[in-house]
Parts: structure tokens; sequence; C-alpha cells
């Protein structure tokens, strides 16, 4: 009785995944964890691992990026000064919003956005302003520096980290980090169901909850740490 109980929890441990993985049972892409992310599909349980994946295989990346509305074009690896190289990158141009300026991006990255303004940023706006976002204000994402004053590098020295300071509105409303995170108001409201969203497609965010030096801006990075403050 034991013994057939090990069989068949082998057999589903193991068995279930390879039949997967060799096609033999056909399951919907975005139940199989070998199929490339597609962006437009709501997240799941398999996304998380699907976005780590993408670190090690460039190609991946890319199909998972021209899944998304992002405009980007694509950036040569370059070998700046230590911990600062910056591989597989793109510059975003654009998304379904517009950017205060263009920004260079792990694609990594670049696909954690894509998936956090689909389904996370937009719908937060037109559940609270009935209007989806226009245009995202930020602060910038590549730096070649360390974490505030640790010996430690930030996931900005390889521009794996985004720094979001606001959002106006499709009407031209503007919500920023700093004059609306405090207040009772529909901009705080939006703000914190932003930095929750944010924590599903991110693996750290990071806004004025967190300490001060993050009080104008939700900082949004791919590393290894998860963290959602
Ligand atoms: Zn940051």
């Amino acid at each position: 009785m034991l013994r057939a109980f090990w069989v068949l929890a082998l057999l589903t441990l193991f068995g279930a995944p390879l039949v997967v993985y060799r096609g033999w049972l056909l399951v919907p892409p975005a139940w199989n964890p070998w199929a490339p992310l597609d962006v437009r599909q709501p997240p799941n349980l398999l996304t998380g691992y699907k976005l780590m994946r993408l670190q090690q295989e460039p190609e991946l990346c890319r199909l998972a990026l021209d899944s998304s509305v992002l405009r980007y074009t694509a950036v040569a690896n370059s070998e700046s000064a230590a911990g600062c190289a910056v591989e597989s990158a793109v510059r975003v141009q654009r998304a379904g919003v517009q950017f205060s300026s263009s920004f260079l991006a792990s694609c990594k990255l670049a696909v954690a956005y894509a998936l956090f303004e689909e389904h996370g940023l937009q719908p937060a706006a037109r559940k609270v302003f009935g209007q989806p976002v226009a245009r995202v204000d930020h602060l910038g994402s590549f730096a070649c520096r360390n974490i505030g004053n640790s010996q430690r590098r930030s996931q900005h020295a390889t521009a794996n980290a985004l720094d979001i300071a606001g959002f106006r509105l499709q009407d031209g409303r503007r919500i920023s980090v700093a004059r609306h995170w405090a207040g009772e108001g529909a901009e705080a409201l939006f703000l914190r169901e932003v930095r929750d969203a944010a924590c599903d497609s991110f693996r750290v965010t990071l806004g004025p909850e967190y300490n001060a030096a993050h009080r104008d801006h939700l900082h949004l990075d791919m590393g290894l740490f998860r963290l959602c403050r």
C-alpha cells in the first residue's frame, strides 16, 4: 500500500512534467512551463518561474517581449565599470503608455513591466478613475552605483530596476508618489493598488513605506531577492 503511494507520488512528480515537456500531452501554453511567456495572458502560478527563466535565455525573452505592446530597440552588450555590465538589454521607447523618456532595461525587466502595465497598472486606473494611464513618469533605470551606502551593487547597475515617480491619466490628471502617497483621496488609493499590483510582476517593489530614500518613487526590480513593501 505504502509502496503504491510512493510509485504514484513519483509518477505525478516526474511523470506529469515529462509528459508535458515531450509534448505527449497538450496543455495550454499558459500552463506549460516550457512555453514562452505570453504577456497578454493573465499571470498564473507559472509566471514567476517563466520570468526567471528569461534571464538565461535571451531568445525566450525576446519572444516574451514581442507578445507585448512594447516598442523597443535592442542594445548591444556593454562592458563598463565592474559590476555594471549590461547584457541582452533593450531601450524601451513606449508601451501602451508613453514614458517621460525612453529607458534602458534588461530584457527581463522590460517583460515584467509589460505584464505589470497590462494586468496591474491599467486595471487599477480603470477601477479607481474609470480611465487608463496615458503616461508614466520615471526617474531612470540604469545607474552604475551601489545600494545606498552599502558595498553591494544596485539592480540599477545592470539596468534591472526602474524607478517610477508618477502617472498621468488620459484626461491629463497627474498622480505623484511624492505628493499623493500620504493622502486619503483616490490618488492615494490608486498608488497603493499600483504598489500591490507591482509586487505580482516584479521581484522587488519598494515605495515610501520602505524608507525615506523611496518617499518619491516606486523602485521596481528583477533581482534575486523578493520583497514587497
Ligand atoms: Zn530604484
